[in-house]
């Protein structure tokens, strides 16, 4: 057996994938990646691949980044890891003043964990603990939105809306107000766009006028409802949150674990209308998609709430074992360094501006029901009758026959039911995004009208 063989023979055997019926998974041939070098994967064949997701959204500068490695590996020869509970450590502090400077103004502490998921816990807890020790603990309830995804805690599925994952769990979780996030696309009724947006608008206001003594907070995807299929919000639709939460008392929580870190053209998705949020959630991309790290960055007003005599527990219990780890922070560190040394924005800029053209062509296609684009983040919806909008019978089968066409033809890239999602690297260049697109295209044509 070659090494190949039993490395699939093994996963098969003692392995359990995330979000994985492992009934099929077991009876299919796998991919398996060996390494991977920029835009690219490669499997243990040898065969190449661009990463057309990012590696589930996290890689920004590329694979096998010689400045990252460098900043690992100087790291490395230091430290690989000391506790933060109790004790501080250079890179942590470092990373965290770079945080600060870069995320709207309204931010000033970081308090540190190791995935999106913890990051949103971290904030609902925060939120939570806050209004208590502020002698307002009435507040205790979270408005979310409508196919929300923050995460697989029990606390951020309890702010998650997606029936898929969610539904089962409900009897764990606790209670939420559920308001509409602005998807014009599947909307059925019988109003204009600016109707619907206004409408939805007013829904919020409502449940928030109604209930403000009772809300801690409302937690948004700023600008994407990323795994609800790419959804994007028009714009000044985040700046009237700011201004419904802002008015009524009630903390913004922006989850820009998806949209950071330049994904939607601008370095956080608050930059856009230059909200000003109370918390906000950070992980994906902050490491440049090395290493598991996230932040959860609150006001300084937040903050104070939680000093006081250590007699008084007024303490934000809570810290895991990895927090603050020297590694994933160093990386950090070289990856800010990094977007602004190679003018990352603006490539996202550039690259955005070449794919509001290029994408037009997917509306040639017969089954393309909607495209959904913010900066770098593209959703390409496929339906069964692009008119009455009506869905494929098994839309998830649909969107995973395309994914392993577009396997074949050398990207790898990831559904969301029916939803193709293409989010490369922030560093491609046009030719490589201009064929990411070609086989997307041609994986999507094969697939549908084959
Ligand atoms: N929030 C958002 C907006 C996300 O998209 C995700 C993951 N896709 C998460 C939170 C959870 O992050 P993690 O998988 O690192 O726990």
């Amino acid at each position: 057996m070659t090494d190949k063989d039993k490395i699939i023979e093994w996963d098969k055997k003692y392995l359990w994938h995330p979000f994985t019926q492992m009934q099929d998974w077991i009876k299919d041939d796998q991919l398996v990646i060996e390494r991977g070098e920029g835009v690219y994967l490669y499997d243990t064949d040898g065969k190449k691949y661009y990463d057309g997701v990012s590696s589930l959204w996290v890689n920004v500068h590329g694979h096998n980044n010689p400045e990252l490695n460098d900043a690992l590996k100087k790291q490395i020869d230091t430290i690989a890891h000391s506790t933060f509970l109790g004790l501080s450590n250079v890179p942590a502090v470092e990373l965290a003043k770079k945080l600060v400077e870069i995320t709207p103004d309204s931010l000033t502490r970081v308090f540190y964990s190791d995935s999106g998921s913890t990051s949103v816990e971290i904030a609902l807890k925060i939120a939570f603990q806050y209004w208590h020790q502020i002698r307002k603990p009435g507040k205790k309830k979270f408005i979310k939105f409508i196919n929300a995804y923050h995460g697989d805690t029990i606390g951020s599925v309890s702010i998650g809306g997606m029936e898929l994952f969610h539904k089962m769990y409900k009897p764990l979780l606790f209670e939420t107000i559920v308001a509409p996030y602005p998807d014009y696309y599947h909307f059925s009724g019988n109003l204009s766009e600016e109707e619907y947006y206004e409408t939805c608008l007013n829904e919020l206001r409502h449940e928030i006028n109604l209930n403000a003594g009772e809300i801690a907070a409302l937690v948004v995807e700023p600008l994407v409802q990323g795994a609800a299929g790419m959804i994007t919000m028009p714009p000044g639709f985040m700046t009237e949150i700011r201004k419904i939460t802002s008015e009524n008392d009630v903390l913004l929580i922006v989850d820009e674990v998806a949209t950071g870190f330049g994904r939607t053209g601008k370095m956080f998705a608050c930059d856009h209308e230059k909200i000003q949020p109370d918390i906000m959630c950070l992980a994906k991309g902050i490491s440049g998609g090395y290493l598991p790290l996230a932040a959860t960055i609150t006001t300084e007003k937040i903050f104070e709430g939680f000093l006081g005599k250590f007699e008084e527990k007024r303490t934000f219990f809570h810290g895991h074992t990895y927090t603050g780890n020297p590694l994933a922070c160093a990386v950090a560190i070289k990856s800010i360094e990094m977007f602004e040394k190679n003018n990352l924005i603006k490539n996202v800029k550039s690259n955005s501006a070449y794919l509001e053209s290029a994408l037009e062509k997917f509306n040639e296609l017969k089954h393309v029901g909607n495209i959904r684009r913010r900066g770098m983040m593209i959703g390409i919806e496929l339906v069964k009758d692009i008119k009455t909008k009506e869905e494929f019978e098994h839309p998830g089968l649909t969107g995973h026959k395309v994914i392993l066409e577009a396997r074949r033809r050398g990207l790898i890239i990831r559904p969301l039911g029916a939803v193709i999602v293409v989010m490369p690297p922030l560093c491609i260049n046009k030719k490589e995004l201009e064929e990411i697109l070609d086989i997307t295209y041609k994986s999507i044509k094969a697939v549908t009208e084959g």
